[in-house]
């Protein structure tokens, strides 16, 4: 409640400040449900200016819509002006935000009737469109006409879809019905929006139930490179999966896509979901090359990936090594946790083989010394890892 606490006082300074102010979306409809809340979003009377005005620490992040962020004791409140919006000719960005007195106003522009719930500074709660019965009868339910809705802005289509695997909710007929006619509409959305939706989707606690609205409704054809073929018990993961990077790898592997790099460009990722989706990758080969985690596998794995590929393992259904426990303890037990650790370096190696000429050879052979460490059929000593390079120069090596 403490957070709320928070919110509470901001509030109490907008009135101060001659202003209205309420909590709104998420918080509310969180709080109303029993769940953890996020972030708390307050709606305001004030404009932005009367609110950089009011506070002495506000980032203004979004101006133009009329939201800027204020830091009260060290917690950051989204604090959005009334608005209505108007428009949408291109179906990405409202033509026109006009701000308005009323926040019921305010309320009718949001997209489901539990999200579009206010409380007071002495927790009442103004509910015009009856989201706390939506949330009672576990409905998403557009506010007003769902049709009308969905064309305005198509992105909340599959934002309905991610609330039910959020929260285990079921789509009221109307909004369902305009969901799987509006659909192909989802096309006109900047794939990055979408993304972001999708991912929180298939992180729900609930993911199967928002694969089946996707499915249901064929929203899932609108989504670059799984639009053609999925189905939902053999692609559905036995899992959430919480990143991109895993992500690609699990559908990788049931077959959507050509490479990483097709699904980074059709979804518009970073390099750095890029290279760590590309690692993942090589990983999840490695352990199914050899059937189980080695100590290789455990040396080679990133350690900001190990949490996706212990998820990633688990969801395709495999190895019990595979989990996150197991597999930080086959990396507490490595006895070089680098390439920097190994006590033998290349200038070892060029120095017990004058006669050679420099070359690949020399990479080769510090790759064989600290997969052998690694391994522990050498230990990490200068003078063990000099007497077995010794040993297999006998056997030929070029
Ligand atoms: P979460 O806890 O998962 O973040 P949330 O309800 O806070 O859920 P946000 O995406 O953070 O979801 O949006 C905050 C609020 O803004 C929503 O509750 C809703 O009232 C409103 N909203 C967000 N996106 C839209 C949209 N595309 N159309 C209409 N209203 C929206
Ligand atoms: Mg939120």
């Amino acid at each position: 409640m403490n957070l709320f606490e928070e919110a509470f006082e901001v509030i109490e300074r907008i009135e101060e400040a001659g202003g209205e102010a309420y909590i709104v979306g998420g918080a509310v409809r969180d709080l109303l449900t029993g769940r953890a809340i996020g972030d708390i979003d307050i709606a305001t009377s004030l404009t932005p200016g009367d609110v950089q005005n009011t506070f002495e620490k506000v980032i203004p992040v979004g101006i133009e819509h009329g939201t800027v962020i204020v830091r009260h004791k060290g917690t950051s409140f989204e604090v959005t002006t009334f608005r209505t919006e108007e428009g949408y000719e291109d179906f990405r960005h409202p033509d026109e935000v006009t701000f308005v007195s009323d926040i019921k106003e305010d309320l009718a522009r949001r997209d489901f009737t539990m999200n579009a719930i206010a409380m007071d500074r002495q927790q009442n709660i103004i509910d015009p469109f009856r989201g706390k019965e939506a949330i009672e009868q576990k409905l998403i339910q557009a506010v007003g006409e769902p049709d009308e809705r969905f064309r305005e802005d198509p992105l909340r289509m599959i934002r309905a879809a991610r609330f039910a695997s959020k929260l285990g909710y079921s789509l009221e007929p109307s909004t369902q019905e305009a969901l799987a006619k509006q659909a192909p509409l989802l096309r006109h959305i900047a794939v990055e929006r979408i993304s972001v939706e999708f991912l929180k989707l298939l992180a729900g606690d609930q993911f199967q139930n928002g694969l089946e609205i996707l499915v249901e409704t064929n929203l899932i054809h609108e989504l670059p490179v799984l639009r053609e073929g999925f189905m939902l018990d053999q692609h559905t993961p036995s899992l959430s999966l919480q990143t991109w990077p895993e992500t690609i790898v699990f559908f990788l592997k049931k077959g959507f896509g050509d490479s990483v790099q097709d699904w980074v460009k059709s979804w518009k990722l970073s390099n750095q979901i890029r290279r760590n989706s590309e690692h993942l990758y090589e990983m999840t080969a490695l352990l199914e090359r050899d059937g189980k985690v080695t100590p290789w596998l455990a040396y080679q794995l990133k350690d900001d990936c190990l949490d996706a590929f212990s998820r990633i393992v688990i969801a395709s259904g495999k190895v019990e090594q595979g989990t996150l426990e197991a597999i930080r303890n086959e990396k507490s037990l490595l006895p070089i946790r680098s390439r920097k650790d190994l006590v033998f370096s290349s200038t070892d190696l060029i120095n017990l083989f004058p006669d050679r000429q420099k070359g690949p050879w020399i990479g080769e052979g510090l790759l064989e010394i600290e997969r052998a460490v690694v391994q522990g059929s050498v230990d990490n000593d200068h003078d063990q890892i000099k007497k077995w390079v010794q040993q297999w120069n006998l056997h030929g090596k070029d």
